[in-house]
């Protein structure tokens, strides 16, 4: 799947689009989902175009995928989620239910969270 340059984290990143910023630097921009599904819900994105968590550990370089998730880490202590615990979701393709074609990591926390994937 190609990178469509006008999904709504792509206008994100070009500023097209305001978003409440929990963390930025050179590669990776964090921001608070528009929709939380917990008291605390923040996205991480990487700034490349990358489609997806199986485009993005295919072709970025090795450094770039380990500094993304080291960085998650570092934003999910930050927000004080690392003593109660979170979760991280990276929802993949058609059957993972991806909205956003551009590659986010969701951090989830604040509540017990209970199962991780509802029974059909
Ligand atoms: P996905 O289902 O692709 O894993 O998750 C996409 C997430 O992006 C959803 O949780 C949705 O609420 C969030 N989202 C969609 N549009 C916007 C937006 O314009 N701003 C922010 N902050 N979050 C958005």
């Amino acid at each position: 799947m190609s990178y469509d340059e006008n999904n709504i984290f792509a206008k994100i990143l070009r500023g097209e689009i305001p978003n409440d910023t929990v963390y930025e630097d050179d590669a990776v921009l964090a921001f608070n989902d528009i929709a939380p599904q917990a008291p605390v819900h923040v996205l991480v994105i990487p700034k490349g175009p990358y489609v997806s968590l199986d485009d993005f550990t295919r072709d970025a370089p090795a450094e770039e995928v380990g500094r993304f998730f080291k960085t998650v880490g570092e934003i999910a202590r930050s927000l004080g989620l690392d003593g109660g615990g979170f979760r991280t979701i990276a929802n993949t393709g058609a059957d993972g239910g991806q909205e956003v074609p551009h590659f986010h990591v969701h951090i989830c926390g604040g509540r017990r969270l209970g199962r991780m994937i509802a029974k059909a």
